[in-house]
């Protein structure tokens, strides 16, 4: 039994409980996607040109099982496509255009890791953007006056979308993102930054966080999280610098506040939800989002640092500052 397995066993109890309504969010469909670390892991592989089963194996030092049941569930999602190419033996897994569309909330992952913990190193990928020459990084702004913007400048409102659904299954991993299976085969920043996400309960945290809720009853309520789940990814998000606890009242309960570290985190977090947007929801995005600096709806985009261009999978070129431990 894999670790996966064992987790969803012990969160049983933590699931039998009524349906809750949740709301209709592009960001949660874009997380149960990306936010499992062998999805992630393989996605990567895939942006570096890995196609074959036995390859991905390779790399990944995943077992075949696992292997076998993260591609049928990418293939599911339509994040790939298994085709051939000409004079090639074999079938091989392809990026979909929806699995490519996937490459800017890798980008935006790898900014805010880059930024926040690389613990003041040289990034350890380095990108070239092919079409202008340059190397470059990543920079998340807004699609419409295309200058970076922060969590503060954003105002979110109901979209055509908006509403409620009952959320049947709560989330089943404790941990789907374990820190030391996300950097086995590279350093990276996208990794980093997921081992700070953490899980699903941790990303479903952070949402509370930015819809204004801070206190602990408050997410406990919303969430319907059994109390020692909340407690310790608390305390994680706490202890990663996302969250800064301080006291309120009589002093002997908390608030959680963003730090500024947290509320950089936005912005990855609206890249996903533009994702989701565009793939999952038909036509009808629950959320719009005004920049207020320059007072346009607005979608958040990842473009070159050099030449303001959005940055595609297929105009990217990697230069990495390490050397592959296979
Ligand atoms: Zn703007
Ligand atoms: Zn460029």
């Amino acid at each position: 039994m894999d670790n996966q397995n064992r987790h969803d066993i012990t969160d049983a109890v933590a699931n039998s409980k009524p349906a809750l309504m949740e709301r209709q969010s592009s960001v949660r469909r874009t997380m149960e996607i990306v936010l499992d670390t062998w999805n992630f892991l393989i996605l990567r592989e895939a942006y570096f040109g890995v196609r074959r089963f036995d390859k991905f194996q390779q790399r990944l030092g995943i077992p075949r099982q696992t292997l076998s049941s993260r591609l049928a569930s990418l293939l599911a999602n339509e994040i790939l496509a298994l085709g051939k190419r000409p004079k090639e033996p074999g079938q091989q897994y392809f990026l979909t255009e929806r699995g490519k569309d996937l490459f800017p909330t890798m980008l935006s992952l790898m900014e805010f890791g880059d930024k926040w913990l690389a613990g003041g190193n040289e990034p350890p990928l380095q990108l070239l953007h092919k079409s202008c020459g340059c190397s470059c990084r990543p920079v998340t702004v807004c699609n419409e006056c295309l200058e970076p913007f922060t969590a503060r400048e954003v105002a979110p409102r109901d979209g055509p979308g908006a509403g409620y659904t009952s959320v049947e299954a709560r989330p089943t991993s404790r941990r789907s993102s374990d820190p030391a299976l996300l950097e086995r085969v590279r350093p990276c920043s996208v990794a980093r930054t997921l081992a700070i996400i953490g899980d699903r309960w941790s990303f479903l945290i952070l949402r509370e966080g930015w819809n204004g809720v801070r206190r602990y009853e408050e997410m406990r309520e919303n969430l319907g999280i059994a109390t020692n789940i909340l407690s310790d990814r608390l305390a994680r998000l706490v202890q990663a610098g996302v969250f800064r606890k301080t006291p309120y009242g009589s002093g002997d309960r908390f608030e959680y506040r963003f730090t500024e570290m947290g509320l950089d985190l936005y912005k990855p977090m609206l890249v996903m939800m533009a994702w989701g947007d565009r793939w999952l929801a038909n036509g009808k995005p629950p959320m719009r989002l005004r920049h207020k600096k320059c007072s346009n709806d607005f979608s958040a985009v990842v473009v070159c640092s050099e030449c303001k261009k959005p940055i595609s999978a297929k105009d990217t070129d990697y230069l990495l500052s390490y050397s592959f431990n296979l």
